[in-house]
Formats: C-alpha cells, sequence, structure tokens
C-alpha cells in the first residue's frame, strides 16, 4: 500500500477545496460513508473530488467536511459517480471532499462487496464497518518507515559536466562503487566514516548521487516455523474428503469436516491450502484465537514452508500487524492465518481461492460490539462472493452447520470417524460428583474426589501430565451470610449480578476481595453479615479454589514450578499465554489447570488425564445453547487426552451425570447429541430453525430504558410482516454498570424477513447504535 500523500500535498488539497466551490461543475463527484454510528441518506454522502485527489476510487479512506461546521470527519469512498449521473441535489451544494487518508489504503472491490453485504445483514452503518474492517495499527501507519536509498549517477552526457567535488566526497563516491547497489543514504555514510548524511544529500543535490525513497513497514519477524515433519500420508477417511473438496476449486461450495479431535482434520486444511496456492490462489484459515498459539502457526507455517504465510491475530504488535497487512494488499501472501478478524484480510482482488474455518463452532468467532459479526457466516459469505469453496471444520459442529449439511444439504459431511494413527480414542468416565461427596469421609476434599484424585496420583506416578479444567476464574463465586436463618447475599451496586471473591497472594499478605465481573468494581471482602453481623461464608468454584486444593492434595505441585494455573487472570498477554504452553510441552510443568483457554486445540502427546472439575458451569447458563455449548466443552477437552502413543483417560465430575449433553459426550455420540438437539429447538422454534435478532437498550433510568424499549417496540409493530417481535423485557441480568437494560427479539423462518425489518427500522432513523442501543443479529449471548 504505497503512500502517495505527502504532508504537503495534503495542503494543497485543502487549499484547493476552499477556492474551488466554484468550479465544482466539473469535479468528478463521489459517495462518501462516514465513520459515524447513523446512517446518513441510504449507503452515504456526496462530494466533489478536487482535482489533486481526482484518480480516488471506491474503497479510499478519505476525509470530508461534515456538517454546517464542516468538521472534518474520516470516511469512505464506497462509490464514484459516472459523468452524467445525476447526483440527486443541486451541483453548488455539493462539497469538495478534504484529503486522502495518510495511510493511503484503499481496499479491494471485494472487500468493499463483503463490507456492504456485513452492513446490511448486521444492521451496522456502512461508514462504521467499514471503520472496523481496517486495523488501527494500518490507519496510523504504525511501524511504516521511509529511507532514501541512493546510486551513483550515470555518467554526464554532452558537456554538462558536474560541479567539482571535494576529496572526503570522492571517497564516499569511490566507497560506494565498492558496494552493493543502491544502497541506504545512511549505510553509505555509516561506511564512508562519516558522522552524518548531509554531505552525502549535497552529492545528491549536485547531481553525483541519484537518490530514490523507498517505505517498508518494518516489524521484525513473525511466524516461525516449527520443527519441519514430514507429511503424512494422508489416511483413505482423510484423502476423500481432500479429493472431494477439491473438485469444487472455482466454485462456491461449502463443506463440513466432522472429525473427532485428533483425527486429523488440520492435515486436511493443509493439503488443501497446498492445491489452492498450486492453483495460483490465495486462501483464508481462520482459527479461533484461542488456539493461535505459537503451537498453531508453527505447526502450520512449518508444514506450508514453501508458501508465504501471513498471521493475524491478537498476539501481534501494532507494527506487526500493519506489516503483515501490508504484506497481504500488496499481493505478498498466499495463505493468512488468522483469528476472527483475519476475514477481513485485503487479499487482491480474483485471487481468493479457498477460505477455511477450523473449529467453526467455537463462541470466539462471534464479534461482541459492532458490527456483531459472526466470523464463520461471514466466511461462508465471503467465499460466496470470491467464488470459491468453503470448509468448515469441527468435532463438535454448531447446529447451524450440522443442519445444513445434514437436514439441508447446502453443505457436504465428510466425517473422520477414527484418529489418526497412532493415536487412542480416550477412555471417559463421568463421576457422580455429589454420590462421591456424600460418600467421602475427609469432609475438606470439596473439588477434587477420590476418583479424580487416584487417577491423577497415578498419573504422576507414571510420569504422565495432567490437564485440569475449571471453567470459572477466581476462589468462589458464591459470598453470603453464615447463618442460613439471614438470606444475605453479596451482590455488585452497579450489577444485577453476584460478585466472585479473589485471592490476592502477590503481597506480603494473602489478602481476600470480591470482583463484578461485569463491571469490574471491586471491594475487600466483607467479613461480616451487614444484615445480621455473623460471619461471611464463601462457597462455590473457582480456579483459585482448586489451585490451593491441588497443592495440599499433592505435595509435588508447586503453583508456579510444576503446576500452573491458566486463566484470564494469570494470562494477561498472549506471551503469558505461550510461555506457559511452552513449559508444559517441555514437560516441566506437570498439571496445567485453567478454565477454557486450556480446552481446546492443543496437542501435547504425555497428557494422559484430563479432569473436568466440574462440567455444570455453563449448565447453569440462562441460554438455550446451554447444552450445546457443555457437549462441547466436555467432548473438546477429553480429546486433549491420549495424543501420544500411551492411551489417556478423562474424568468428568457432575452434580447431573444423566444429562444427555454430558452423556453422550462421554461416549463420543456427536450425531445422537445433535439429533435430540435439534428436535428440541425445531420443538421450541428455537435457532437454527428461526433467524433471530435482538435489540438491547440500555439506559441509567429504570423508566426510561423501559419506555424507550416499548417505543421502538410500537415504532417496529407496524412493518413486521410475518416477523414475530418477543419483548420488551428485562435482559437476564437487568442491570450492567448502573445502566438498566431490556431487550427486544425478533424472530423469523427466514433471515431476509429479519434483514427487511432492520432496515426498514434504520431507513427511519430508529437504529442509532451506541451507548443505548445495539443490535446482535444471530445472537449467541444471551445475557
Ligand atoms: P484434529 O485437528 O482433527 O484435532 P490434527 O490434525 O491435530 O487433528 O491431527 C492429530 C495428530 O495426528 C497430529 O499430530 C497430526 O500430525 C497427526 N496426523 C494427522 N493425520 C495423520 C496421518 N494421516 N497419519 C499419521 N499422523 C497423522
Ligand atoms: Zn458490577
Ligand atoms: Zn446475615
Amino acid at each position: 500500500m504505497p503512500c502517495t500523500e505527502s504532508p504537503r500535498l495534503r495542503i494543497v488539497a485543502v487549499v484547493s477545496l476552499f477556492a474551488s466551490n466554484t468550479v465544482s461543475q466539473d469535479l468528478p463527484l463521489v459517495v462518501v460513508a462516514v465513520e459515524r454510528a447513523v446512517d446518513r441518506s441510504p449507503d452515504g454522502l456526496t462530494y466533489a473530488l478536487p482535482h489533486a485527489l481526482s484518480h480516488l476510487t471506491e474503497g479510499a479512506r478519505v476525509e470530508v467536511p461534515l456538517g454546517r461546521g464542516e468538521t472534518p470527519t474520516a470516511g469512505w469512498i464506497v462509490r464514484r459517480l459516472g459523468p452524467t449521473e445525476d447526483p440527486g441535489i443541486p451541483r453548488e451544494k455539493i462539497k469538495p471532499l478534504i484529503a486522502q487518508d495518510p495511510s493511503g489504503v484503499v481496499l479491494p472491490a471485494e472487500l468493499m462487496q463483503f463490507a456492504r453485504w456485513i452492513s446490511a445483514y448486521y444492521a451496522c452503518p456502512i461508514g462504521m464497518t467499514l471503520a472496523s474492517i481496517l486495523p488501527a495499527a494500518v490507519r496510523k501507519s504504525i511501524g511504516r518507515v521511509e529511507r532514501t536509498l541512493v546510486d551513483l549517477a550515470p555518467a554526464p552526457v554532452g558537456a554538462a559536466a558536474l560541479p567539482k567535488i571535494t576529496k572526503r566526497q570522492q571517497h564516499a563516491l569511490d566507497v560506494l562503487a565498492t558496494l552493493p547497489r543502491p544502497i541506504e543514504l545512511a549505510d553509505l555514510a555509516e561506511a564512508a566514516g562519516y558522522s552524518s548524511n548531509e554531505p552525502l544529500k549535497r552529492l545528491v543535490a549536485s547531481g553525483h548521487l541519484i537518490a530514490t525513497r523507498k517505505t517498508a513497514v518494518e516489524a521484525g519477524f513473525i511466524a516461525r516455523a516449527g520443527n519441519i515433519a514430514p507429511a503424512p500420508t494422508p489416511t483413505a477417511e482423510q484423502q476423500a474428503a481432500i479429493t472431494a473438496i477439491s473438485r469444487d476449486f472455482g466454485q462456491f461450495a461449502q463443506h463440513l469436516v466432522f472429525g473427532v479431535t485428533g483425527a486429523g482434520k488440520t492435515e486436511v486444511y493443509i493439503r488443501l491450502l497446498e492445491e489452492c496456492v498450486r492453483r495460483g490462489k490465495r486462501a483464508i484459515l481462520l482459527v479461533p484465537e484461542i488456539s493461535l498459539t505459537p503451537q498453531t502457526v508453527g505447526r502450520i507455517a512449518a508444514r506450508l514452508a514453501n508458501q508465504k504465510v501471513a498471521v493475524l491475530h491478537s498476539g501481534l504488535t501494532e507494527a506487526q500487524r500493519n506489516q503483515q497487512w501490508t504484506l497481504l494488499a500488496e499481493g505478498g501472501a498466499d495463505v493468512v492465518v488468522g483469528a476472527r478478524s483475519a476475514i477481513f484480510a485485503p487479499i487482491p482482488d480474483g485471487s481468493l481461492g479457498l477460505v477455511v474455518v477450523d473449529e467453526e463452532h467455537e463462541p470466539g468467532y462471534k464479534q461482541d460490539s459492532a458490527p456483531r459479526y459472526h466470523g464463520r457466516d461471514c466466511a461462508i459469505r465471503r467465499a460466496q462472493l470470491a467464488k470459491c469453496p468453503i470448509v468448515l471444520g469441527s468435532a463438535t459442529p454448531s447446529l447451524e452447520s450440522w443442519m445444513n449439511a445434514v437436514e439441508r444439504r447446502i453443505s457436504t459431511l465428510h466425517r473422520l470417524t477414527r484418529r489418526a494413527p497412532g493415536l487412542n480414542t480416550p477412555k471417559v468416565t463421568v463421576v457422580d460428583f455429589g454420590e462421591e461427596r456424600r460418600m467421602a469421609r475427609d469432609r475438606r476434599i470439596s473439588l477434587i474426589g477420590p476418583t479424580l484424585r487416584e487417577a491423577m496420583q497415578r498419573c504422576f506416578d507414571d510420569g504422565g501430565q495432567v490437564l485440569l479444567l475449571l471453567n470459572r476464574r477466581g476462589y468462589a463465586n458464591y459470598i453470603a451470610c453464615s447463618d442460613p436463618r439471614c438470606d444475605w447475599k453479596l451482590t455488585c451496586s452497579e450489577c444485577d449480578a453476584g460478585m466472585v471473591c479473589h485471592v490476592d497472594e502477590s503481597g506480603a499478605t494473602r489478602r481476600s476481595y470480591v470482583r463484578c465481573h461485569h463491571c469490574l468494581a471491586e471491594q475487600l471482602l466483607p467479613k461480616n453479615c451487614p444484615d445480621c453481623g455473623k460471619p461471611v461464608t464463601v462457597f462455590g468454584l473457582g480456579t483459585q479454589r482448586v489451585e490451593e486444593e491441588l497443592t495440599r492434595l499433592f505435595p509435588s505441585l508447586v503453583e508456579g514450578d510444576t503446576l500452573l494455573r491458566v486463566d484470564g487472570d494469570t494470562m494477561q498477554t498472549a506471551q503469558h499465554f505461550h510461555d506457559a504452553l511452552e513449559r508444559f510441552g517441555n514437560g516441566q510443568i506437570r498439571c496445567l489447570m485453567g478454565t477454557q483457554m486450556i480446552a481446546k486445540g492443543l496437542d501435547f502427546p504425555n497428557v494422559r488425564l484430563v479432569g473436568v472439575v466440574s462440567a455444570d458451569t455453563a449448565l447453569a447458563l440462562p441460554d438455550f445453547r446451554a447444552g450445546e455449548r457443555t457437549f462441547q466443552l466436555v467432548s473438546q477437552v477429553s480429546g486433549r487426552a491420549g495424543r501420544g502413543e500411551r492411551p489417556g483417560r478423562a474424568i468428568i465430575q457432575s452434580f447431573e451425570p444423566e444429562t444427555p449433553a454430558i452423556r453422550l459426550a462421554a461416549t463420543h455420540d456427536f450425531e445422537k447429541f445433535a439429533t435430540q438437539e435439534l428436535e428440541d429447538r425445531r420443538q421450541f422454534a428455537l435457532p437454527p430453525y428461526r433467524r433471530m435478532a435482538r435489540l438491547i437498550l440500555r439506559h441509567p433510568g429504570e423508566t426510561e430504558c423501559a419506555d424507550r424499549a416499548a417505543g421502538l417496540a410500537a415504532e417496529l409493530r407496524p412493518f413486521l410482516g410475518p416477523v414475530e417481535l418477543r419483548g420488551p423485557s428485562a435482559c437476564p441480568i437487568a442491570r450492567i454498570a448502573g445502566k438498566y437494560r431490556r431487550q427486544i427479539e425478533l424472530l423469523a423462518d427466514h433471515p431476509s424477513e429479519i434483514s427487511r425489518v432492520l432496515a426498514e427500522a434504520r431507513s427511519r432513523g430508529l437504529l442509532k447504535l451506541g451507548e443505548e442501543l445495539a443490535v446482535d443479529v444471530d445472537p449467541l449471548n444471551s445475557v
């Protein structure tokens, strides 16, 4: 993305605009979408392109005067009007655009088309959508440097001799003659023994040297290839999937690769990526943020060693992100591996040949701020626009994708039923934890029951490693009065939610405090009940409490050394997580314990035991997907066991061991679970059988919030058509950070019906996104 805009040129453009109001008659016109939360006219405002900027096309980020105050505002050219096209407003009212954005960014046309779809489908103004597509690092040109390269000037022709130079200057020219050229000005200065660049600049001015400028984004290095493992020979099942999908290169087609954990789905993707590049096209591979560990990236980079791989994820520095994005935009990479937002990779037009979404069921693919897009659904759309195949892969497909493959047959299902050669299927045991606790003589053992404890001991004795999952941070999540006759319970003063007890051991003394996981408010743990004065007790589950119990049960486990807790509190940066995995990989850490961060994607052959402290944490959520989430978590984490030569085992503790989601995950029976769950969804008319959009209204005043929600519902009703409107009702958490929350749910059999209602609402100015209103199409979050 070369920067053609110098600051000086920018000033010229600004000056010309004020002088050019009268000549705007013949200037080309463009439609610009400003980066604001409101929709202005259907898709943007009309501006004139001043002469200096007449080359700008659709996809360029620009600055325009907005409103009466002519406030300079960032926006995007979304369309150039034809020379005879009627702009729909009088010419003299059209203002000239101020300048091109200094980043010089121009998005490819395919990406612009994609952004338009996102804007319409997720009901987010196009300017805002485009703003979110462009990484801030690219917009701010972080890491971009300009370098001056110099070379010897060709010998002058004819009489025009060059001015005389000093001996020292001649010395610099002599040195340059011996060096590879062109060379950076600063490097030549150093080689010639100068302390500044000035004498060389004078040689440029006098014509002895010729100078060229080069811009580049410098960021150091990124994708490190792991050990180059020889490519395994695909199994028959893998080969069948590869062959069938390859047949669809060059056209849009949907494929679902359903393979148990360890079945070798990644191997299938890698072969397809290679094939795509061999055919001269480029590919996008999306993986969940959480599995973008150096392990995964290194493995893929190693296998694609002959391809140019770009990486996009949150662990990059800003300069690296700009570098990778720029590399992609300039066509310098064949494959991009990245998290959710990599679906917006600026692949040059006409060259995208394959899109793959690994772990397509992951809720992390959904963005929780506007535009609230789903990376997987966007990937399908992007493939459709690029006319290329899309491959979704999972051991526990989302019910949306499963229905598309099995019932609607709009995607082709490929089953990988066996683990890759050499891998065993882990034996999964579900422990009735209520029963174990009743039987236990040692009342102190409250989190790790005898079955799990004995299995862990045996695994350690045997030299194996253990992964232990509890999907809840903190020490304990329930803080209440110890007197059963008093019903006081600690809740957050700003949210309708309980607070979580955390223990801080960083200081000299151990300190207990409570934190709200919704608004992050904190206070010290009260000692006594404010109502009756009796002592306060804490109970419930948290990773910190598990850690405490582990060090008590297993003296060989030392926190920070042989035991490591992995959760949002201990792993504050991607680097922490990467270091933790490295220490687990080299065997120093015997037991890795933590939240869902450790449940997915990890491939460590010495993990022979996986324990789930409580499989019930997701079941308690007020969400119709609770069963689906539980199934996914239990089977994903169990799949981390037995990835080496020794067999693996998983032990799942649950107070509800008969819950189908848990029972069927333990027997690896996804198909049965999916069939039953789909039947329930059909019966209750829930997604994926119906499409849903959620409008969430937030306001500090309870009555205002209710009034606004009722008002919006009333405005929507006249044009609902077949769309069902539910509510307004209080959200499951009715107040967060001092703001009341009410929701309106829209449901329809077909997504286009929801889109129509939202589009109509937008055109009537009813959906101004921001603090007070969020629109969530195909919501995954029900809080
Ligand atoms: P998944 O992504 O389905 O969980 P992976 O692709 O991570 O599975 O494969 C699990 C392991 O099996 C990896 O170490 C991989 O290198 C290995 N593997 C995959 N396919 C084969 C094969 N055809 N032959 C031998 N080993 C394989
Ligand atoms: Zn709170
Ligand atoms: Zn009390």
